[in-house]
């Protein structure tokens, strides 16, 4: 539709242009939309804990209105946050940082955002190991670069390896980055994996490595999760250490990511986010605080609780014909095999032909909305986020079994 007094020339950038729109938010707002008209769906799209804010975070953001913490803060955080990210950093990381190695964003994604804008110039080049966070590529092609996939495949657990690293190292690479456990596979990189990526990246000094570690508390079995900068302290001056409270305290809303970095990083940083947004919400930040300096010890709870979740959907999806799905180590996703599936044909006649075309058949007939493959990097699978109640995820999956049964060759 031609909008009235709106110029119809090219307005819109073309590197604007090139990218795509978000596919999590894209499925979480139409699975609101679905859900407003009356549908019932269920949706294992938008990776987000189930689980309710602590009361003693709420507390904290409420005393701070209370006590008029409502002004601008440091653009780049508070000193009592920035000091509570350090002595985070040191507890759960032994990372040492100080104040000045650290920026508050709102959010993970800004954290990457402002490191990419801070360091790329036209056609440099990222590594992103597919299945990727859908945002990893867009953003980098947003701020000029551009993005390497280095894609890797179920025989590797979805992770990356030496040789592939290295095969796609070029004077032009600035950033490799590190996603353990990984958005969407779920699948954790063990100390020993780590540590022989970082035995190539020593070999490169121009490559920094931006290391999201944003699913770290959400581990299962005894895994240990492991950190770049600390399995390899040599390279710690060149890697970004990045987090935030989202996913470990159920914080989505508040907005809040953080990094550790060195120096002339977090400034760069800092600067790009004084000519954006300035400072995160100064409630956030003071809940983000309460939730990095007070009890810990949930946190194990809530990550036994999603193990549950993960074994019951890893064996109910296993049990669907044509359907393999891998026992990751964390995360609170799997990405389930589909190709077997593709080709089927539907009861109405269409032909299943992509896992876009199975998660739309899914939503439709299934009432289950799921992300597809295609949008991390990697065909022929499909995305479950099970961070939703056991009895939700019971339903799902007998759901999934029931219309993928349907469907015949
Ligand atoms: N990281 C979450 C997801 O993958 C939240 C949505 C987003 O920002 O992409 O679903």
């Amino acid at each position: 539709m031609i909008e009235k007094g709106v110029l119809q020339i090219a307005f819109i950038s073309k590197t604007t242009g090139q990218i795509k729109p978000s596919a999590t938010i894209a499925l979480s707002t139409r699975t609101a939309e679905l859900k407003k008209n009356g549908k019932d769906i269920i949706s294992l799209g938008a990776g987000e804990p189930d689980f309710d804010t602590p009361d003693h975070i709420k507390q904290a953001a409420i005393k701070a209105i209370e006590e008029g913490q409502t002004k601008y803060t440091v653009v780049d955080g508070t000193y009592e946050l920035k000091q509570a990210i350090c002595a985070k950093f040191k507890r759960d990381n032994n990372l040492d940082f100080l104040p000045e190695n650290i920026t508050v964003s709102n959010g993970g994604k800004q954290i990457i955002f402002n490191a990419l804008m801070a360091t790329l110039d036209q056609g440099d080049e990222v590594i992103i190991p597919a299945p990727y966070w859908v945002s990893y590529p867009d953003m980098v092609t947003l701020c000029g670069g551009s993005p390497i996939i280095a894609e890797t495949s179920e025989d590797t657990n979805f992770k990356l390896t030496p040789e592939k690293l290295e095969s796609l190292i070029t004077p032009r690479t600035k950033w490799l980055f590190l996603n353990s456990p990984s958005n969407p596979s779920g699948c954790a990189y063990s100390y020993d994996e780590i540590k022989s990526l970082a035995k190539i990246l020593l070999k490169y000094p121009n490559v920094w490595v931006l290391s999201d570690d944003i699913y770290e508390h959400i581990i299962f079995d005894d895994f240990k999760f492991t950190t770049i900068a600390d399995a390899e302290p040599e390279l710690k001056g060149r890697v970004l250490t990045m987090n935030g409270v989202s996913k470990a305290y159920a914080m989505t809303g508040w907005r809040i990511g953080y990094a550790g970095a060195p120096k002339i990083l977090i400034d760069a940083m800092r600067k790009i986010q004084s000519q954006s947004t300035s400072n995160p919400c100064s409630i956030s930040q003071a809940a983000a605080t309460s939730a990095l300096k007070g009890d810990q010890k949930f946190l194990k709870t809530r990550a036994e609780s999603f193990k549950k979740r993960r074994d019951y959907v890893v064996q109910k999806l296993n049990e669907i014909e044509d359907i393999s799905c891998l026992n990751p180590e964390g995360g609170f996703y799997v990405f389930p095999n589909c190709s077997g599936i593709l080709g089927k044909k539907t009861q109405s006649g269409q032909i299943i032909k992509n896992d876009l075309e199975l998660c739309e058949y899914l939503l439709e007939d299934a009432g289950i909305c799921l992300v597809y493959g295609q949008a991390f990097g990697l065909k022929g699978y499909f995305r479950i986020s099970y961070a939703s109640s056991m009895g939700s995820l019971i339903m799902a999956c007998e759901k999934i079994k029931k219309s993928i049964d349907k469907l015949e060759f």
